[in-house]
């Protein structure tokens, strides 16, 4: 039998040719061409002044709040449905994350829950652009604005997701992404920041590198990191990058595909929405279970699984897992959609026999469950 996989990343472009280049030259650490010129073209394609490779999507998150001053008794807003890395850094710092509940639109963190979460310790808001569909901003940035607070989008799930003509990791104070294995484009393990301040920039840069004062080798001022990227993974990157509207147009395809099928079974499950605002990049196609499907996220999903086909559930929201656990947590959509939310099989192999089989066993899945 067939297994249809649910993330399948794809090199077609120069990767090969760029990684031989490192192997040849010597140059596989994290000084090299790539890393520069990976760095150049990302910064472009964002829109941003500057931008700087990490060695993942979560130390990059680390990287950017630390480098904002966030520590110690601060406390960090963001989505109580997202990506764990986003609370845990905060949590690296010594900061506290507060949990805001989502909307159900974007299943993005809900603008209008938000104020009512600012104390005198807030430093920040860090919104999750989740699986490719950018968060409301233009409210979040009023609020941050009003309160003094800093915005960190964290947009590990959205390369090129646009929010009124602005692409997403573009609109805050730093924007920061993950090229992990199964991202909308990949190193491996990657991450990057993004950022139109110099100061910042310039910061980031030091405490990437252990702290170490530019013109005096091996004299450290602040206890700092390694969080470099090596060439390797930015070889692999800029053949992705170069190749990024290609990738998104995949995305595009296989989406408009779930879309036109999944059509007919509107009644029983939520797809998700594209507001009029921007672009959605599609990381992960989604789907809701609907309340009057009987069986279990988790069965439903086991099943799908014995047809070889491979799904995996939204985020749990943070505050029902051990480190984050709130017993009278009010979050009621995040519940819902962490609770009944699937990703599907979302990648450019897939065709479109492949998305038709994927639907009409997720159609028998339903009707043998009302
Ligand atoms: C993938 C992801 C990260 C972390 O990226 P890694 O590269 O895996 O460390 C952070 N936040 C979100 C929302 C993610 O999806």
């Amino acid at each position: 039998m067939k297994r249809i996989s649910i993330a399948n990343p794809v090199f077609n472009g120069n990767e090969k040719k760029y990684l031989d280049e490192c192997i040849d030259t010597g140059w596989i650490s994290s000084a090299g061409r790539f890393v520069t010129e990976f760095e150049k073209s990302f910064a472009q394609f964002c829109g941003t002044k500057y931008a700087l490779t990490c060695a993942n999507g979560t130390v990059s998150l680390h990287l950017s709040l630390i480098a904002l001053g966030i520590g110690k008794d601060d406390e960090v807003i963001i989505p109580t449905l997202t990506y764990i890395a986003t609370a845990n850094t905060v949590k690296y710092c010594g900061a506290t994350p507060v949990f805001v509940d989502s909307e159900m639109d974007t299943w993005n963190v809900d603008p209008s829950k938000i104020e009512e979460k600012v104390t005198s310790k807030t430093k920040a808001i860090m919104v999750a652009h989740l699986y490719g569909q950018s968060t409301n901003m233009d409210p979040i940035l009023e609020i941050a604005k009003k309160h003094n607070l800093y915005v960190i989008e964290d947009a590990a799930e959205a390369h090129g997701a646009t929010y009124n003509g602005k692409k997403v990791g573009s609109m805050g104070d730093v924007g920061s992404f993950s090229f992990f294995g199964n991202k909308i484009i990949t190193t491996g393990e990657g991450g990057m920041i993004v950022t139109d301040n110099k100061e910042l920039y310039e910061k980031m840069k030091f405490l990437r590198s252990q702290g170490m004062d530019p013109n005096k080798r091996y004299w450290h001022t602040v206890i700092a990191y390694n969080y470099r990227m090596t060439n390797m993974q930015a070889a692999v990157g800029l053949a992705q990058l170069e190749n990024i509207e290609w990738h998104l147009s995949e995305r595009k395809r296989v989406s408009g595909l779930y879309k036109k099928y999944l059509g007919e079974l509107k009644e029983y499950i939520e797809i998700p929405k594209e507001m009029d605002w921007g672009k959605h990049v599609y990381w992960m196609y989604s789907i809701i279970l609907k309340e009057n499907i009987k069986i279990e996220r988790d069965l439903f999903m086991d099943n799908m699984e014995k047809n070889g086909i491979e799904m995996r559930p939204l985020f749990y929201p943070m505050h029902t897992m051990p480190p984050y656990y709130e017993e009278n947590g009010d979050y009621p959509v995040a519940n819902y959609l962490g609770s009944r939310g699937i990703n599907l099989p979302t990648h450019s192999l897939l065709t479109e026999e492949d998305i038709k089989f994927i639907v009409s066993s997720i159609k028998k899945n339903i009707m043998s469950n009302l």
